[in-house]
């Protein structure tokens, strides 16, 4: 049979990654990630896999992250009963994030199913417990980098540095394919290098297919060495300290929260910000923190810098729900770092929905918003937006900093790619919005690539691997159009119509208005039950609804 790639996720959008190899006598995953974002992309993680899981012989994990990892539990679930492969540290990242993964699921349908009881909605159930997260564990096999593992009959794999979190590696993959072997090379997540905290991320050259992420395909960063990135961080401290507020800090609980911890430990220290608490809000970033202190050295320098982390005075971790609970009654100068980083789950909610509302509070996110989550809306100006169905106005200052993004920007992009030539074959570009596939991709072709070998493929689009470029299959329908991966939803347009609304009703002169409006929509909507709106004055129907109307 000829070999094949299928992309399963992160085609046309960025998260959920999962390639399937098919090789003579070998299946093979490369990461199992959960999809993050809108409803519609999320409903693919209820969804059953489009390939029959108990068939996979092994698993390739690039990294912990849950977009990559998130739906291994589910995998196990559907019958997949072989061996995992990852890195020492990505294992135990995995333990912690999937448990927690497994736990926000079992309170999200447990807080959901109360919805549709009251509704009459059939209960649903959680795509796996943190019981099952446990187990998947079992299934880990750790793998070093640089060693060569044999995966299956005729496949193997190496293992190498990707400088993006701890434990993250980008994987070569190499089958017999003919008389020469042909060498797949997956980037997984890759960093920008020049990192205290990390190593730069490594790879071979001579590559037959290459798979190259491309979160910030069009988009250069400002490239920021410690120092300066710590200026930046006491800055916003400082303004933050001068609103008169908490900061409030939405955190990737893995790599960026330790990072941003140690760097905020440091500028206290310096006594360049005014001092106050810190809290780490976030049971899977405290025991993340125990992962970093037992294995996060960098072994270009020897040290460890988030050694101060855990001992510090300053900073105190909130396991228990009461404790997280306790900060609502704190006044004046705090900081608050809660995960996740893009505000879709975990504890940050809470607090920005009881924040958000005070000009004296700000906001700084750290990292990519994806497309659809609170963050990116947060980071676009949205000026009200809609918590766990509460309606929440955004008067806090809402500040961004992405000097502490674990992603490479679009310049260290093209360089790793230009290190892997000669490439022979193909250039997959995945993990990304399609502005950024196609910022990367003209970035590319720039640089040298020829027009051909570059390829943005859509979700579960299946290639032929060979010597030579792949070729695309006619194959079987993708599980969501691919308009849909990378856009706002209904839910998100109904969500957006209602703050709208509230704001039209809120601005009307007075309830005569309001009420000949919603009287108005109701007919237009077809309502036969609305009062009659035959008779309303013009007038009478506030000049804004115009906006709705
Ligand atoms: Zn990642």
């Amino acid at each position: 049979m000829t070999p094949s790639i299928t992309f399963h996720g992160a085609a046309g959008c960025v998260t959920g990654f999962c390639a399937e190899l098919r090789f003579e006598g070998a299946r093979i995953l490369v990461d199992c990630g959960m999809f993050q974002g809108s409803k519609t992309l999320k409903t693919l993680n209820y969804a059953d896999f489009p390939f029959d899981a108990a068939s996979i012989d092994a698993v390739l994990l690039t990294h912990a992250h849950i977009d990559h990892s998130g739906l291994l539990p589910k995998l196990m679930l559907a019958g997949f009963a072989g061996p995992i492969y990852s890195t020492e540290a990505t294992r135990d990242l995995c333990a912690v994030m999937l448990a927690d993964a497994g736990g926000i699921q079992e309170s999200e349908v447990r807080h959901l199913n109360r919805r549709n009881q009251q509704r009459g909605r059939p209960a649903i159930e959680p795509i796996y417990t943190e019981q099952d997260a446990r187990e998947v564990m079992g299934q880990f096999e750790t793998v070093k980098l640089g060693q060569t593992l044999e995966v299956a009959p005729g496949v193997s794999a190496i293992y190498w540095e990707a400088g993006h979190i701890l434990g993250a590696a980008s994987i070569e993959v190499n089958a017999a394919c003919g008389p020469e072997p042909m060498r797949l090379f997956f980037s997984g997540d890759f960093g920008p290098g020049g990192s205290e905290f990390i190593a730069d991320p490594q790879g071979p050259a001579g590559i037959d297919h290459l798979i190259i992420e491309s979160t910030y395909g069009d988009r250069q960063r400002i490239v920021a060495d410690a120092a300066t990135r710590r200026k930046m961080l006491a800055r916003e401290l400082q303004e933050a300290h001068a609103a008169g507020g908490p900061l409030l800090i939405p955190a990737f609980a893995v790599e960026r929260t330790q990072e941003l911890l140690a760097d905020l430990l440091i500028v206290m220290d310096s006594g360049e910000v005014p001092e106050g608490d810190i809290f780490l809000d976030s049971p899977m970033a405290i025991e993340a923190t125990e992962v970093f202190q037992n294995q996060g050295w960098n072994p270009a320098t020897g040290r460890n810098p988030f050694e101060r982390v855990r001992p510090s005075q300053r900073l105190r971790f909130l396991d228990k729900p009461h404790e997280s609970d306790g900060l609502d009654r704190l006044q004046g100068w705090h900081i608050i770092v809660a995960g996740s980083g893009m505000c879709n789950a975990g504890r940050i909610r809470k607090h920005l929905k009881r924040l958000l509302w005070r000009e004296e509070v700000t906001v700084l996110l750290s990292g990519f918003q994806a497309v659809g989550t609170l963050g990116r809306l947060l980071a676009e100006g949205t000026k009200r937006v809609t918590i766990q169905g509460e309606e929440i106005k955004v008067r806090a200052n809402i500040r961004m900093l992405d000097t502490y993004s674990g992603h490479a920007d679009a310049r260290a992009l093209e360089a790793w790619a230009l290190a892997r030539r000669p490439v022979t074959g193909s250039v997959f570009i995945v993990h990304g919005e399609p502005n950024a596939v196609e910022g990367l991709r003209e970035r590319l072709i720039l640089a040298g690539f020829p027009t051909d070998q570059l390829v943005a493929p859509r979700l579960d689009e299946t290639f032929s691997l060979g010597k030579g470029r792949a070729k695309a299959q006619k194959g079987e329908k993708p599980r969501i159009p691919p308009e849909a991966t990378a856009k706002l939803d209904w839910h998100n347009a109904r969500a957006q119509l209602l703050v709208k609304l509230s704001e039209v009703l809120e601005r009307a002169p007075d309830d005569a208005a309001r009420e000949a409006l919603i009287a108005q929509l109701r007919h237009d909507l077809g309502d036969d039950a609305a009062p009659d709106t035959s008779a309303r004055h013009e007038a009478v129907v506030p000049p804004n609804a115009q906006e709705i109307l």
